[in-house]
């Protein structure tokens, strides 16, 4: 039966069980998979190889994430990839800092099952550690090719279903040419993401949550600024109410 809603522990990456395994060992929503396979198909065909680095990943997953950084444990990084000196951050700029790359806990988009990173594996050598830097799909990058093949899909709506949110800058996320999400089955899970769910997570978490106090005092604000993405991300036609 396809899903259409998920629950709060599936949309917050704390339950998987609706999700399909596929051969390569991704999970996704059995119909985004599906979709992705005609979209893969069809890629291979005009050459490429596309492939998923990340499709679902755990509340947990994130939280280590997210406490790896927020902690100074894991490098952090402006928007020119010049390294952050974790010390010397204010609490303001630390988060900026985290959310500008990495969602917090509960509300990544790859706690759903309907969004993925991908790289094109044809353009690349077997040794090629794949990074997902702005440089790998710049023009002229390895996997500039692939994207310039999905930007002609999406902007005929021949993509499957599947979109850029973070295709444009609005001061939140940074830009990732490489994270790909299924429209269908995503809108409804943005829809369904509010500051009482993901509140009421963050509270409710038993593990450790860096920053917590400060993640639920501005809650709002992060939701609005990281984890909204622009009213265009993709067609209209997608864009249901809810
Ligand atoms: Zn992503």
């Amino acid at each position: 039966m396809p899903v259409t809603r998920l629950s709060i522990a599936q949309l917050t990456g704390q339950d998987e069980s609706q999700l399909v395994t596929l051969p390569c060992g991704n999970q996704m929503l059995g119909e985004a998979a599906q979709a992705f396979a005609c979209l893969a198909r069809e890629a291979s065909e005009a050459g490429f190889e596309l492939s998923i680095v990340s499709s679902f990943r755990s509340f947990e997953r994130q939280a280590a994430i997210w406490n790896g950084k927020a902690s100074g444990l894991r490098p952090l990084h402006d928007d020119d990839g010049v390294p952050l000196d974790w010390a010397r951050l204010s609490t303001q700029q630390l988060l900026h800092a985290i959310l500008r790359f990495s969602a917090a806990p509960g509300t990544s988009r790859h706690h759903w099952g309907t969004d993925i990173d991908v790289c094109n594996l044809a353009g690349v050598g077997t040794d090629y550690a794949v990074q997902l830097t702005p440089q790998e799909v710049a023009p002229g990058g390895v996997f500039d090719s692939l994207h310039r093949w999905l930007d002609q899909r999406m902007a005929a709506d021949t993509s499957h279903g599947f979109f850029r949110p973070y295709a444009q800058d609005g001061g939140g996320v940074a830009v990732e040419r490489w994270h790909l999400s299924y429209a269908p089955l995503s809108v409804t899970c943005a829809g369904q993401l509010s500051t009482e769910l993901v509140g009421g997570c963050w509270e409710e978490f038993d593990g450790e949550l860096c920053l917590r106090g400060e993640l639920l005092a501005q809650l709002p604000e992060i939701l609005q600024r990281y984890t909204a993405v622009a009213e265009n991300w993709c067609p209209a036609r997608y864009r249901r109410a809810h």
